[in-house]
């Protein structure tokens, strides 16, 4: 088993995501693990506003979310989220992917992790081009 697939099975991603790289940045003591959505994403998405069938329109800026922490090093997931577009409205929206929470830039499981712990973050790790 790779690394990414080990990751991917841990995230939960199911087959719509996919883990594409996975690395330990020494400088930063970072795990990063890149993600991206797979073809299997399409079909089963539907517009909100339509509910006809979507496709790719494209992928805007790289955001970054902040999981929980991997053997004491701080876990980061970049992914260039898809922008949807429905066939029949041209509605475009951004994919909401399956680990985003409430909170912007952390993930349900890094959130959920921070309120059992009472300690909720005051980590910076935003957007990077
Ligand atoms: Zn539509």
């Amino acid at each position: 088993m790779t690394p990414e697939k080990l990751f991917h099975d841990l995230l939960g991603l199911g087959l719509s995501w996919e883990v594409t790289e996975s690395c330990f940045e020494h400088e930063r003591g970072t795990v990063v693990l890149q993600l991206r959505a797979t073809s299997a994403l399409w079909p089963g998405l539907h517009c909100p506003k339509c509910r006809g069938h979507a496709f790719c329109y494209d992928h805007p800026k790289e955001l970054l979310w902040r999981h929980l922490t991997v053997f004491e090093h701080r876990c980061e997931l970049p992914c260039r989220r898809p922008r949807a577009r429905g066939r029949g409205c041209a509605h475009t929206w951004l994919v909401r992917p399956p680990w985003e929470g409430l909170a912007p830039h952390f993930t349900k499981g890094f959130v959920d992790a921070g309120a059992n712990r009472q300690e909720s973050g005051n980590c910076a790790c935003i957007t990077r081009s």
